[in-house]
């Protein structure tokens, strides 16, 4: 059997850490207040490329939980800067399952913030980049780089902005090292995990890297909860946003994810892991919060969880590390 209790986050090569986030492990809340700088802002931030599943649920049990223990706000953004894979009826069924839910976020929701419908904003952070770091044109696809890490090939060359390139900025060689609020402290080297970011890619999309690191800033979100997949995101976007002169970076806590039969992470929504399902089966908006929180360790099986109850699931026991 595999056991559930163990949470590895893979991390590619390059940085070689494997953590296992213990489930009894509870944010520090008194230190976190102390630690992200105010107001504390955090988001809820679905991409609407499929419907929403207990992965999602999840993440939202810890971004609604953790602001509303610290008289936090949380902001809903849609990330949608993939224009190949978002549709519109994702969109509507993700805040209509969200509604359901009881999940509402403070702001983001009238009007709705997407990424789609401001690129200007990506453009002005762009030639903000420009004026400060080496941003070039890269004409490199996928399979020519062969791996997560681009090795800077184009670097160089000196290619104009064009259709079918993309466009990176080069990253210095500086380690970053952050204290996760759930993870402790941790250490990345970008240039060597990923190398040159890409910023824009060859059809012309914003990165997801890109599009949530400038969000992050111009929105002042304070303190980044998502899913324990993402940790090795973490040196790139702080590093990234540093570049795009943001002062303080944002705290970020990496939650525990729920795995499938096969221990990959959820990724799309299927039979007893889709909210719309589940809410078809007969469930309720509380039962089916119950069954995020208790596949990852939070509370024992059975038990619902009202939406406005769950700050209660981080204030009742404040664990020390493992
Ligand atoms: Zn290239």
């Amino acid at each position: 059997m595999r056991d559930r209790r163990k949470w590895i986050v893979r991390t590619e090569k390059g940085n070689h850490v494997s953590l296992i986030i213990n489930p009894l492990l509870r944010p520090h809340l008194t230190t976190l207040a102390a630690t992200v700088t105010a107001p504390l802002i955090t988001r809820f931030a679905p991409s609407p490329t499929g419907y929403l599943h207990l992965g999602h649920v999840v993440n939202a049990i810890y971004v609604w939980g953790i602001a509303r223990a610290l008289n936090g706000r949380v902001l809903l953004r849609v990330e949608d800067h993939d224009r190949i894979r978002c549709r519109p009826e994702y969109e509507a069924a993700l805040l209509e399952d969200l509604a359901w839910l009881g999940f509402e976020p403070d702001f983001g929701l009238e009007p709705l913030l997407r990424q789609s419908d401001t690129p200007f904003v990506y453009e002005k952070a762009l030639e903000g980049l420009r004026a400060t770091a080496h941003v070039y044109a890269c004409e490199c696809s996928r399979k020519d780089i062969g791996g997560e890490r681009y090795d800077g090939r184009c670097r160089g060359r000196g290619l104009k902005v064009a259709t079918g390139r993309g466009i990176r900025v080069q990253l210095g060689n500086d380690m970053e090292k952050f204290e996760d609020a759930l993870l402790g402290r941790l250490f990345q080297l970008p240039a060597e995990q990923c190398g040159d970011l890409l910023v824009r890619d060859r059809d012309g999309h914003w990165t997801y890297q890109f599009a949530v690191t400038v969000d992050d800033l111009r929105q002042n979100v304070t303190l980044v909860i998502r899913g324990a997949d993402l940790v090795s995101s973490t040196g790139r976007q702080i590093l990234l946003a540093r570049m795009l002169g943001r002062r303080n970076a944002p705290v970020f806590l990496h939650h525990p994810l729920i795995h499938d039969d096969l221990g990959e992470k959820l990724s799309k929504s299927a039979g007893d892991t889709g909210v719309r399902e589940l809410r078809s089966s007969g469930l309720s908006a509380p039962e089916v919060i119950g069954i995020a929180a208790a596949r990852i360790g939070l509370v024992d099986p059975g038990m619902p969880i009202h939406a406005s109850e769950v700050s209660r699931l981080f204030e009742q026991r404040v664990l020390p590390g493992p």
